[in-house]
């Protein structure tokens, strides 16, 4: 029987599915990591190496893959009172758990006068759902070893700060989706995929990916959810096309709410014409600043970092001038601001400023507390996302910004790379693949304002 890992639950919380093929298919199946994914992931290793050397942890020691001597290792660890124990192992039935710390608190347990509580490492700025369910099952697997229920879990933070949590609050949910996961480990297929933002970046991707559009999943419809995939599927509704054709259907109409069934029905006749459905535009005020003379503005982040790494703005045109694109690549966090300011400066005072995603808006604010901030900037800023997703049903679910590129302008959003890639690029002084990925962002950007909101039937083109 298959043991589950911790990872298993931290994947379980992202996507049920992905838990299932990583308990069920052989790793060589997965698809193969990017490099900046490498990348990313070596980032991790390095904050853990460098904080776990801080504190002067032991690691137990035993043979490759030797679970049962890594368990007995460990206790024995435990049991002399180590105050730091890295990647100790913890066994229980079915259940193995190599948590990244083991950290010594006071209190009577079967190992002694101490007990441990468990840290694991993590380089979110936050602490996450998923992330403390990991804890969880760490937690309730050494609560075993030591037969004593630790009061705390906790999860360190990129910021070195660590995220402490009451492990009684997580205590019923942690062992609901344990069981869950060994349900799926017995049985794989309980788990079905689903299309879903996590996709993109998933290791099984392209098998799933290659699953939904062989059987002409719901999933594929814009807007559906889980819930209304099963009811449909419960009353033989199974594929878009017919999904499109269920017209009138009261039996659906009592289990969906009319409004939610009617948006479905138009989204899976946008799938099955493979093009959006223009919705029609509400006039907004005459004197309401036009989309058409809107900047476009857009910035690469190193999330890791918490840098900005381009800054690339779309001028628009007018009085004889061209439109004109400039980037503008900040060397560290105190450029990034005069970086922005200056890029602004030569854009028409009022001109809306379309963005896509909250990325601008949510950097904006964090830094205006601290800056001299232009008064009323941010009220220019209109996430374009938004806007595209009122102004037409759209023929597939899009999350990304490379997934509306390559719904809606049928273009290869990653032809100048991936924005993951960013960090990767300015850590090895690659400033031109930097500023051409940013620009061909902003082409994008552009254009979609132009293949959408400019088509979109508008009663008026004001925002
Ligand atoms: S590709 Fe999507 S559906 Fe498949 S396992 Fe990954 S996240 Fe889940």
């Amino acid at each position: 029987m298959r043991r589950i890992t911790g990872t298993n639950l931290y994947s379980f919380a992202k996507c049920p599915r992905l838990a299932a093929l990583d308990l069920s298919i052989d790793k060589k199946e997965r698809r193969e990591w990017h490099p900046w994914e490498e990348f990313s992931a070596k980032r991790g290793r390095d904050f853990e190496e460098r904080y776990v050397a801080t504190l002067g942890a032991e690691q137990p020691e035993y043979p490759e893959r030797d679970f049962d001597a890594g368990a007995r290792a460990t206790l024995a660890l435990m049991r002399q009172g180590v105050e730091w124990i890295h990647q100790g192992v913890l066994l229980g039935e079915r259940r193995l758990g190599l948590p990244d710390l083991l950290h010594k608190v006071d209190g009577e347990s079967a190992i002694g006068s101490h007990h441990y509580e468990v840290i694991d490492v993590k380089t979110s700025g936050r602490a996450r759902g998923d992330q403390v369910l990991q804890v969880m099952f760490y937690t309730r697997l050494l609560a075993g070893v030591q037969q004593r229920m630790p009061e705390r879990g906790g999860v360190l933070l990129k910021t070195e700060q660590t995220h402490m949590f009451a492990v009684a609050d997580y205590q019923a949910i942690a062992a609901d989706v344990e069981s869950r996961v060994l349900a799926l480990a017995d049985d794989p297929s309980l788990a079905r995929p689903f299309l879903q933002r996590g996709c993109e970046t998933c290791h099984w991707s392209e098998r799933c990916r290659g699953e939904l559009e062989a059987k002409d999943d719901l999933s594929l419809v814009f807007g559906m959810s889980h819930g209304a995939r099963a009811i449909l599927e419960a009353n033989g509704c199974d594929t878009p096309v017919e999904l499109a054709k269920r017209h009138g259907d009261a039996r659906l109409s009592h289990q969906i709410d009319p409004s939610l069934l009617r948006r479905l029905r138009k989204a899976a006749q946008a799938h099955v014409d493979g093009a959006p459905l223009m919705e029609t535009r509400p006039r907004l005020p005459k004197n309401a600043p036009s989309i058409d003379d809107a900047a476009f503005v857009h910035m690469l982040m190193d999330p890791y970092a918490d840098r900005v790494l381009a800054f690339a703005v779309r001028r628009p045109g007018g009085g004889g001038e061209e439109p004109q694109i400039d980037v503008v690549l900040p060397k560290s966090r105190n450029e990034e601001w005069p970086a922005l300011r200056g890029l602004l400066a030569a854009v028409p005072s009022g001109a809306p400023l379309l963005h896509f995603d909250s990325t601008l808006p949510r950097w904006y604010e964090a830094h205006s507390y601290e800056r001299e901030a232009e008064v009323g900037l941010s009220s220019r800023f209109l996430d374009l996302r938004r806007r595209l997703l009122a102004a037409a049903v759209m023929p597939a679910p899009l999350f990304a910004l490379s997934d509306f590129v390559r719904v809606l302008l049928r273009r290869e959003p990653l032809r100048h790379g991936h924005a993951g890639e960013a960090a990767m690029w300015a850590e090895a002084g690659l400033d031109e693949r930097l500023a051409q990925k940013a620009r061909a962002d902003i082409e994008d950007l552009f254009d979609l304002k132009r293949r959408i909101l400019d088509a979109a039937p508008a009663l008026a083109q004001t925002i």
